[in-house]
Parts: C-alpha cells; structure tokens; sequence
C-alpha cells in the first residue's frame, strides 16, 4: 500500500452549533459523509464543506483534540464546534473590526456607537485580509471566500441580510454592548471625535445650527464637525434599540 492511498477513504465530519448554518440545518449538529482522496488537512475539508476556518473553535477526532492543520483517516469521527467567543476577543479591551465592501451601513451604526471599524469601499479581499493580519482586526463579511484567507485568524460571517438586524446579531455574537460608547467615533472615517468650543468653528457654521446648538464635536482625523441636532437624531433609535436589548438580556 502506498503511503497516499491509506488516506482514501470515508470520514465523518459532524458540526455543531452556529456552524450548522452554513448547511441550512434546523437542528443542533449536522452529519455529513466525506471521501478523502488524498492527505488533506481539516482546514481544507472544512472550507471544502462550506465552513470558513475563522469560525471553527474546538476540534475532536475521536474525542482526542485536534487542530486545523491535522490529516484524518479513513473512519475518523470528527466533531466540529464554534469558536468561542474568548478565542475571539483575548482581553478586555473592545475588539476591532475590519468589514468587507458590502457593509457600509453597518459598519455606520458600528462607529456611531463607538465601535473602531475600519472600512472603505476600495479595499480589495487582499487589503481586507492583510490589514486584519497586521491590526489585530476581526473581519466581518457575508463572503465566506474572503474568510477562507489563511492570513485570517478572527473572522465572522454576518448572517441578516438587513444593516440593523446585522448590528443585532454582531452586537450579540461579540457581546459589544458594554463597550458602547455613542457620539465619540467619526461615522465616516472611524476617527476619534474631540470636544471643540463653538467660538473655534464658528465660520464653519451654518446660520441656523450657530444659532441654536452650543455642544460641538469635531472628528481628530477628517475635521467634520457634529453637533447634538444632526449627528444624535441618526443615533438615538439606535441607542434606544440596544438600551432595549440589553434589559431583555439582564
Ligand atoms: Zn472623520
């Protein structure tokens, strides 16, 4: 027997949990048959089946842990489980996001609560996945192509198709409601905003807004100003959401 042909053959690959919604499955685990062809690794059967890799947390072959990057054999029982949400989040600090073209809107409601999550529309996959690489950034995508990137180690993939049951679902998934900040990031470049007095900006401003708002901030990378009447109208049916939300949960 050549060393190649004892990895023929056929495992089972059983995955649990929110892994089971990339096999639209209604139950707890989904049970699927796969013919190994060849030595192949688990990160690659996994993506093979549909399942990106960033999303995977504990491994069992045969009840023994395993890890992306073992070969199984013929007759293995392989359970696959979510990851966790400490294998995402390592401390205590707010973890930071990168998304994908698609989510412009959500990563709007992100920074108006204060979340740091970088976006721009020209980003190619690449970019995406080299600069969550470099910045310790959790990328978040509805393109499980984009997650399959080996450079990724912490990914999402968004499942709600709607930008504010998108926000639900990742406020959930990474528990971010206590890290809310509303009103102290740019909205349109994620930078910090800084209190400023009115006297400094006031050429800047419009008759109406000069007359009848005092309280003013101003973003510390692109300069847009905001004050309580423009930028807190868009915010406050967001923030009431999640006050909602948060009640339910205590
Ligand atoms: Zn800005």
């Amino acid at each position: 027997m050549s060393t190649e042909s004892i990895y023929r053959g056929e495992i089972t690959v059983i995955f649990h949990g929110a892994l089971t919604d990339f096999f639209k499955s209604k139950s707890e685990s989904c049970t699927i048959q796969f013919q190994l062809r060849e030595k192949t690794s688990l990160k690659h059967i996994i993506e093979a089946l549909g399942v990106p890799h960033p999303e995977v947390g504990k491994i069992l072959v045969n009840q023994q842990e395993a890890d992306l990057t073992f070969h199984p054999l013929p007759g293995d029982l392989i359970h696959i489980y979510p990851g966790q949400l400490d294998q995402q989040t390592s401390t205590d600090n707010c973890p930071k996001f990168i998304l994908d073209n698609h989510l412009g809107k959500l990563t709007a409601y992100l920074r108006l609560l204060g979340i740091d999550a970088g976006y721009n529309p020209k980003f190619e996959d690449a970019d995406i996945a080299q600069i969550a690489a470099e910045q310790g950034r959790i990328v978040l995508t509805r393109d499980r192509g984009l997650l399959k990137r080996k450079v990724i180690q912490r990914g999402y993939c968004v499942r709600a198709d709607n930008p504010l049951s998108q926000l639900d679902e990742v406020t959930r998934q990474f528990q971010l409601a206590s890290y809310f900040k509303p009103f102290t990031r740019c909205p349109r470049c994620n930078g910090l905003l800084e209190r400023v007095a009115k006297e400094a900006i006031l050429q800047h401003l419009l008759p109406l807004t000069r007359q009848y708002y005092n309280e003013f901030s101003r973003c510390s990378q692109c300069g847009q100003i905001y004050w309580k009447g423009s930028h807190y109208d868009r915010i406050k049916p967001i923030i009431q959401r999640f006050a909602i939300i948060n009640n339910e949960e205590k």
